[in-house]
């Protein structure tokens, strides 16, 4: 794949609706399988709805000024693995009140942002690092509000016994709704995955690319 090509991937990923992507993200969860039909549509909608809901307060306002009032502190790491290992962090956030960037690919995706035109859009309404720390402060919020996409939301047999679940996916999908609502984005934020390690390790970029493309698309 060319750069040219990955740019056009990327491009096409922008215009895809966001109901794909959500039913994307969902069908990664361990217990997609357990989730009846007729409940997934729900799930969906109050996940979004979720993430909208606790974008509201961010509105507007420095994603900074929320976060130090929230005690919550941003620290950077470097990736100091060699290319080419089967997964990524680009940002997480340890519980209670510590998120860490991952800079490196951060500024690998700027680099590559800086020099093709056609993907200026993806930070057109932020940064990079404020994009990443407002998914992992939904992170935050959801746990310490108790929000919905905490709760058990499924009920299932597993022999005699039954057993009640979260349903991780739909912090992703809210946390998603989130960072889009926060920031007015109009494209998925799951595009940062790609666009970061392109420069990095191109091969799984391009291949996580191509990936989305195919089962989002
Ligand atoms: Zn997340």
């Amino acid at each position: 794949m060319s750069t040219e090509t990955f740019v056009q991937t990327i491009l096409k990923l922008s215009k895809l609706p966001d109901e794909s992507y959500e039913g994307y993200l969902l069908k990664q969860d361990n217990l997609y399988r357990r989730i009846p039909e007729e409940a997934k549509a729900e799930l969906l909608r109050n996940a979004v709805e979720c993430g909208k809901q606790a974008a509201q307060p961010l509105k507007g306002k420095p994603l900074a000024e929320f976060l130090q009032q929230a005690g919550i502190q941003v620290v950077y790491t470097k990736e100091t693995s060699n290319k080419t290992k089967n997964a990524y962090t680009l940002a997480e956030i340890r519980l209670p009140d510590r998120i860490t960037l991952n800079e490196t690919l951060i500024d690998s995706g700027q680099k590559l942002i800086n020099h093709e035109a056609d993907l200026q859009f993806l930070t057109a309404q932020a940064s990079i690092a404020d994009i990443l720390s407002a998914h992992e402060l939904f992170h935050y919020l959801e746990n310490r509000d108790k929000l919905y996409t905490t709760e058990k939301h499924i009920q299932y047999k597993i022999g005699p016994f039954s057993k009640t679940a979260r349903i991780h996916a739909l912090s992703e999908i809210a946390a998603t709704a989130f960072v889009k609502e926060v920031y007015g984005l109009t494209f998925s934020p799951l595009l940062f995955n790609p666009v970061l390690l392109y420069n990095f390790d191109t091969e799984f970029s391009e291949d996580f690319a191509a990936q989305l493309l195919k089962r989002v698309g």
